[in-house]
């Protein structure tokens, strides 16, 4: 295989957790990958706020040389508006595949301090597997907390590297 036959993207995103339950809540309800936890706090965010997904299709716009996700889709373009966010990760593979490029791997961190991503880490592998369209063995999600001590507010932060493979000339 030369080199031209194979791509890499990164991808980063984050957003601050304030709180979800109760009287004052202003964040979201706490997506991960397009699941959804059960959690006191949630992202405050225009669209789900789902870090693991926007650093996902991030790392595929990347690999393929595409524009990045706040190009592609603008929070002003009444057509994004309310999406979930694989909505962005499917169109982001279809803008890919036009240009001949296929899933490769995907290998993701997800930090957070609460909740604890391990006991649904699974369900968030294979759900990203679907999302993309490949086998969940070359879909890999990490979950790490910050070991921050003092923190005042929560946060939520997403990397993604995809490997991209040249599926057409
Ligand atoms: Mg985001």
């Amino acid at each position: 295989m030369s080199t031209a036959d194979f791509r890499v993207g990164f991808g980063y995103d984050s957003h601050r957790l304030v709180p979800s339950a109760g009287s004052g809540a202003i964040g979201r309800p706490l997506v991960i990958g397009g699941v959804l936890f059960r959690s006191e706090v949630g992202p405050r965010a225009h669209s789900d706020g789902d870090a693991l997904m926007h650093a996902i299709t991030d790392a595929v716009l990347g690999a393929a040389g595409l524009p990045d996700i706040g190009e592609l889709f603008p929070d002003q373009d009444p057509r994004w508006k309310g999406a979930k966010s694989e909505v962005f990760l499917a169109e982001a593979c279809r803008l890919a595949g036009e240009r001949g490029w296929g899933i490769g791997n995907v290998d993701a961190t997800v930090v957070v301090e609460r909740p604890k991503l391990g006991p649904r880490k699974e369900e968030v592998r294979q759900n990203l597997a679907r999302i993309l369209r490949v086998d969940p063995a070359v879909v890999n999600v990490k979950g790490k907390t910050h070991e921050l001590d003092g923190r005042t507010d929560d946060l939520i932060e997403a990397m993604a590297v995809v490997g991209m493979v040249r599926v057409r000339g």
